[in-house]
């Protein structure tokens, strides 16, 4: 097997090329991570069964999914 000149450049070029992609790639995300939508969601408690569950509309009181209680929202 015969090795051009021009292989023996490419071949450690290509390797720094890629570990120059990596590390651009790693302080992107780092500077930038991906945002997690943050819903605002209320928090409930179920008065009767003790189940607490979120409900994303913007009402007071909302119907526990277990047992069909109303509930005030704990937090907003
Ligand atoms: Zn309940």
């Amino acid at each position: 097997m015969t090795v051009t000149l021009s292989q023996l450049l490419l071949i450690p070029l290509l390797g720094n090329l890629c570990g120059i992609l990596a590390c651009w790639l790693y302080y992107q995300f780092r500077a930038h991570p991906p945002r997690i939508m943050a819903h605002r969601n209320r928090i409930y408690r179920c008065q009767v069964c003790e189940h607490v569950y979120l409900d994303a509309r913007d009402v007071p009181v909302a119907r526990c999914p277990r047992c069909g209680v109303l509930n005030e929202a704990v937090r907003t």
